[in-house]
């Protein structure tokens, strides 16, 4: 027992999941007889992120200090949101059109695994209009949003608490305390929880190795292994130069520093499930203020995903070569821009970036079976583009913090692994 906890938890959950990854392909499809293991922790993750985003995000913004300063965080995080999730989709395209990995298949002749068909046709028809996008924003009943765990109109809920305590200013300081406290008692329970995610990793890492195989990994093989490319690509040279160029830190520690988050976003394919993760991982390990943290990853959680953009792009040149469908420049400026879009509507849920490929396709005429093609081998490339969003996440909090003066830099290149 001593020994256990003698060893730091990045390498427990590392190992943790190398040894799932290795069981799940031994045991093979039996291998989701352990995934309620994996399931029990995400529920508990989960639970965690409703009280997490309410009440360190209202402290966040409250202890901001003033208005003028929370606009000064606000539009930097945004303007990097929004750049990095359009380089993003461009290089989607760019590696789709350069490596055609669609050209080789002939989409027509591909058995179609059913089960993934029906999957597929289900997430089309929960499909969302724009309109609802903008509706779904607003939170019209704040219990009946927190019940849900519908983040997104929670974040505004949340910003809008933080900012009316900081117009009432005196009289706002007794709420704000029971805020601060609140959160405080959070970060407590989050470190209880994150002792489940070696557990957690393994069993969910068995089951994906054992129920995939190989065959399948096979015949999706090079989308996936563009999908990973693309995907290292955006953490390796624009997270990089962003923490290098923009923040002015060391580049190495940064990622040291986030190797926890990385761990459980591979493993859950869940930006909100490792939300508390990455909070933790941003404010002990990497020195970002408080205020910083919870304000931008909670809103990058659900707005800012990197890997979703540039899969998005990707995807849609893939199911154009599949079937055979010529796009002009325009269409490439429409993916564009939907691609963007869809990243900012995509929830941070496993499966997200599967129901906006419909939003995309539609848009240029890709046949929707595009996604019943990559349904198969989706949450292989799930984990990565939502380890990828979170490292985005992550990055931009550090880069947003360290322009603004809200980083520890000692701490950030001192910190223990924990
Ligand atoms: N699973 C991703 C996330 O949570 C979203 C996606 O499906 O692309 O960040």
């Amino acid at each position: 027992m001593k020994t256990w906890f003698a060893i730091p938890l990045w390498q427990r959950v590392i190992g943790a999941l190398i040894l799932g990854v290795i069981v799940g392909f031994l045991w093979g499809p039996d291998a989701e007889s352990i995934k309620i293991i994996g399931d029990v922790f995400i529920a508990f993750i989960k639970m965690l992120v409703v009280p997490l985003i309410f009440f360190s995000l209202v402290a966040g913004v409250a202890s901001i200090g003033d208005l003028r300063k929370l606009g000064s965080v606000g539009w930097r995080a945004l303007l990097l949101f929004v750049v990095t999730g359009q380089i993003a989709v461009w290089l989607g395209l760019a590696i789709g059109s350069f490596f055609t990995p669609g050209s080789g298949i002939d989409a027509r002749s591909m058995a179609l695994d059913q089960g993934a068909l029906e999957r597929a046709q289900e997430r089309q028809q929960e499909a969302v209009t724009f309109r609802d996008m903008i509706l779904e924003v607003v939170p019209d009943s704040p219990v009946q949003v927190m019940a849900d765990v519908n983040v997104l109109p929670l974040i505004v809920f949340s910003l809008l608490i933080g900012i009316g305590i900081l117009m009432a200013k005196e009289e706002g300081k007794p709420v704000l305390a029971i805020f601060e406290s609140g959160s405080v008692v959070m970060q407590k329970v989050t470190m209880v929880v994150m002792e489940l995610t070696p557990f957690g990793v393994f069993a969910l890492m068995a089951w994906v190795a054992g129920t995939l195989g190989l065959d399948a990994l096979r015949a999706l093989g090079i989308l996936v292994a563009l999908n990973y490319f693309g995907c290292l690509l955006i953490i390796l040279v624009i997270y990089s130069s962003m923490i290098k160029f923009l923040a002015k830190l060391p580049v190495i520690d940064f990622f040291r520093g986030i190797t926890d988050a990385i761990a459980v976003s591979y493993s859950t394919a869940s930006s909100n499930a490792t939300l508390p993760v990455t909070l933790r991982c941003a404010e002990r390990n990497l020195g970002v203020s408080n205020s910083v943290a919870a304000f931008v990853i909670s809103l990058g959680a659900t707005i800012n995903m990197n890997g979703t953009a540039m899969y998005l792009g990707l995807a849609t040149i893939f199911g154009a070569q599949a079937f055979g469908v010529d796009l002009t420049w325009n269409d490439y400026f429409l993916i564009s821009i939907l691609g963007t879009l869809g990243a900012i509507g995509a929830a941070g849920i496993p499966g997200a970036g599967l129901i906006m490929m419909v939003l995309v396709f539609g848009a240029v005429g890709v046949p929707l079976e595009t996604i019943a093609l990559v349904a198969g081998v989706d949450r292989i490339m799930d984990m990565m583009r939502t380890t990828t969003n979170v490292s985005g996440d992550a990055a931009v909090a550090t880069t947003v913090a360290a322009m603004t003066g809200e980083i520890d830099r000692v701490e950030m290149i001192s910190a223990d692994d924990v």
